[in-house]
């Protein structure tokens, strides 16, 4: 492919908004193989995975990071007991 057909492919690419998708297909070669905290293997090919794990991705360091639904929401959870503890010593 030279630049033209190139330039061409990314501007039709663009057109038909495949440029999100071509992205996370990228990503998803990057995907690990299991939850970061637990070490949960994860199936690529489970769609119900697919759609229930959670993926963070980390640009800079060209990583994807993966976890668990449980691992998440264990996550989600501290956060937001932080974030209570924070804003609720705010309030009074
Ligand atoms: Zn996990």
């Amino acid at each position: 492919m030279n630049r033209e057909q190139r330039r061409a492919a990314a501007k039709q690419a663009k057109k038909d908004g495949n440029e999100e998708v071509a992205e996370k297909v990228v990503l998803f070669n990057k995907l690990g193989d299991e939850c970061l905290i637990c070490n949960k293997p994860f199936d690529k090919k489970d769609r119900e995975m697919i759609m229930s794990w959670n993926v963070v991705v980390r640009e800079k360091e060209e990583k994807v990071n993966l976890y668990c639904p449980d691992c998440w929401n264990g996550a989600l959870d501290m956060l937001k007991q932080a974030k209570e503890e924070i804003l609720g010593s705010e309030e009074e």
